[in-house]
């Protein structure tokens, strides 16, 4: 065998999605979105959640949680204002623009952008050292995050 086969051996599965398919109805006629997709996810790679705003990716997010050991949330930082329910430190870091400004200058970001107006950003001591040990990083960031941390 050689050392290549006997490496992807050994790298953990962690996600596994096998014939997924989503129905929706319109009017009277039944409209299948997606049929047979599967997927499988390993350890180390990136993998994202990308969606337009609303399109129910914390839900799936949630619901991996609720599934899936050794997976973490990475909590972001924004400036919008904190809305009924949320939690500071779990939904996100509620802080001030002039805060914001700070962590930039400091380098403290991984990645930053404004969503509808609003800043937000995921920082480097809620992924890094995770990583690092190994803790597989959920983050559930935008587009043009998405596509700064592809470029890391
Ligand atoms: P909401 O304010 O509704 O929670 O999130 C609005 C949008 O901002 C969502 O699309 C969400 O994925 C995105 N978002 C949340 N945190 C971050 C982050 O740290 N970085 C980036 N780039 N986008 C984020």
């Amino acid at each position: 065998m050689s050392k290549e086969s006997k490496k992807e051996e050994t790298v953990r599965e962690i996600i596994s999605v096998k014939n997924l398919y989503k129905l929706y109805r319109v009017g009277d006629s039944v409209v299948r979105a997606l049929d047979g997709v599967s997927f499988s996810v390993y350890e180390g790679e990136f993998c994202a959640i990308v969606g337009t705003s609303g399109s129910g990716k914390s839900t799936l997010a949630k619901r991996m949680f609720e599934h899936f050991d050794g997976i973490e949330f990475s909590v972001s930082c924004t400036t919008r204002a904190m809305r009924a329910g949320e939690v500071h430190g779990k939904d996100y870091h509620f802080i001030s623009q002039e805060q914001f400004r700070e962590h930039i200058a400091n380098g403290d970001f991984v990645e930053f952008a404004t969503v509808h107006g609003n800043s937000y950003g995921t920082l480097k001591s809620e992924v890094i050292s995770r990583v690092e040990s190994g803790i597989d990083v959920l983050l559930d960031i935008d587009v043009q995050g998405a596509i700064q941390i592809k470029k890391l």
